[in-house]
């Protein structure tokens, strides 16, 4: 079954091999209901699912998959403008799903359910590595999402690099909840599963709670799932059981990284990837799990650091320079945006990530930001937010800490940062004033670096993957 190897019957079958948010299916059941999908999908230009926590929606996809249609996940919460841009602009003509809207006039909707099943004479497409799998559409943490074409062939080579980093096989139960629309929880966590076979739980959403009761092997997380597991101790002390705990998406916080350690027993490996690259660099499950680092570049990834000049930054450990890939992960462009696609190479062939990284002399890479929020230009020096938040996160009356650099008359950039305090009050509650915070960073970091302007709030503005959006907050600063 291409990608989806589970399907293929060689890993035996059980009754609850894929369980989301409490529906059950063995892989005998999924293959029906998405040769079914398939069926219906066959040979249209792209099949848009929308994308709702539910079982239907894995049927969907894979029925894509199967029938070697362009898979565009649609995210089930946007409303009528975003879904009408998504639709409109990756060219899918059917939109499958449960509940669908009556919104999406132009697409035929692909009503799925899970009794469906194909008819006699149906197979699957033959197998084509180059065809494009997905059109998935990036974060829109920094602009409009943009829809990366992803090949099958890709994914293959990231599931297959990560199941060999992370020992990931059909013994194992994945455990998450995270979004369907996205790369994490839909190319990691669902396509991840049915190629190694392993059994797959997805908690509908992702609570402690959902976690605790689900008794995995492997759990995907992003940082703002880990830090509220973080804060129930009674959920995470039911995951020192399982045997590997990731986080990805955007960067896990130190003081949840060790606070895990402390309940769990085992401290959780960080990964990095991204829409256009899947994943690419990962602790490994035989590895060193380092606070603050996202790991080693996966097998066939290479990796290099490239100053604002384009010249080399060496891996020295200290150097910062915009990560830039080379590897078989690789998307095959942005759909329809042919300047944004050039713009993202380099001359001789490198992805560039838009990332700031550093990396050890022993392979371990650290993201620092995004250059376009996180590198912060003020009175002639380069400052990391991520720094002066971790540094603002140590203060004791301090739960969340984003940093920005504001337009500022004088200095070019100016540190501002905004500060949710310990105890969820606003302005003073824990005692954490203007004041002291900045005299707080002051003494931790170069007197530079401190903050010009501290923010109280009562909370940090998300996306849907628990990315702060700093051009929400910039927008505001003024
Ligand atoms: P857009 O491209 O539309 O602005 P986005 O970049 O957030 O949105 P994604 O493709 O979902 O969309 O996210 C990739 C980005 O997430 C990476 O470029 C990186 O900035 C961030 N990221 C992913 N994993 C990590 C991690 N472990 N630590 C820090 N940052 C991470
Ligand atoms: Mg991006």
């Amino acid at each position: 079954m291409g990608l989806l190897t589970a399907l293929d019957g060689g890993y035996g079958d059980r009754a609850d091999a894929v369980v989301v948010d409490g529906t059950a299916l063995s892989w005998e059941q999924l293959l029906g209901a998405a040769g079914a999908v398939a069926e219906r999908a066959a040979g249209a230009p792209g099949l848009a699912v929308l994308a709702r926590p539910t079982a239907e929606t894995v049927a969907a996809v894979a029925g894509g998959l199967l029938a070697g249609v362009p898979v565009v996940p649609v995210p089930p919460d946007s409303g009528p403008v975003e879904r009408a841009h998504i639709l409109r602009d990756s060219g899918a003509t059917l939109l499958a799903g449960t509940g669908l809207p009556d919104d999406a006039a132009e697409l035929t909707a692909l009503p799925v359910s899970l009794t469906d099943r194909p008819s006699g004479t149906w197979r699957p497409a033959a197998e084509d590595a180059d065809r494009t799998a997905f059109v998935l559409y990036t974060s829109g943490t920094t602009g409009a999402p943009k829809g990366a074409l992803i090949a099958h062939r890709a994914v293959a080579a990231g599931l297959d690099a990560l199941a060999g980093a992370w020992q990931w096989d059909a013994e194992d139960t994945l455990v998450h909840g995270l979004p369907l629309f996205h790369v994490h929880g839909l190319v990691l966590g669902v396509l991840g599963a049915l190629r190694t076979g392993s059994r797959l739980v997805h908690t509908g959403r992702p609570t402690p709670a959902g976690y605790a009761a689900a008794r995995g092997s492997l759990y995907f997380g992003v940082p703002t799932v880990w830090s509220r597991i973080a804060a129930d101790p009674a959920a995470a002390r039911e995951l020192a059981a399982a045997r590997l705990l990731v986080s990805g998406s955007a960067p896990l916080p130190v003081p949840v990284f060790e606070r895990l350690r402390e309940l769990t027993g085992q401290a959780p490996a960080e990964r990095y990837g991204m829409t256009e690259t899947l994943i690419t660099v990962a602790t490994r499950a035989d590895g060193e799990r380092r606070p603050g680092a996202v790991g080693v570049p996966l097998p066939g990834v290479r990796t290099r650091l490239a100053g604002e000049d384009g010249r080399p930054v060496p891996a020295d450990g200290e150097s910062v320079g915009e990560l830039q890939l080379q590897g078989p992960t690789l998307f095959d462009g942005y759909l329809g945006r042919p300047e944004a696609t050039a713009a993202s190479w380099t001359a001789d062939g490198w992805f560039r990530t838009g990332d700031v990284a550093v990396i050890g002399p022993d392979g371990f890479h650290r993201i620092v930001g995004r250059a376009s929020v996180d590198l912060i230009k003020s009175g002639g020096y380069r400052i990391g937010a991520g720094e002066v938040e971790a540094a603002l996160r140590d203060h004791p009356g301090v739960a969340d800490a984003a940093v920005v650099g504001a337009p500022d008359p004088d200095l070019g950039q100016a540190v501002v940062a905004y500060v949710v305090a310990a105890d969820g009050g606003g302005a003073g509650a824990g005692g954490v004033g203007e004041r002291e915070l900045i005299d707080f960073v002051a003494r931790r970091l170069s007197v530079h670096k401190r903050p010009r302007r501290v923010v109280l709030v009562e909370d940090l503005p998300r996306n849907a993957m628990g990315k702060v959006l700093k051009k929400q907050l910039l927008d505001g600063a003024g």
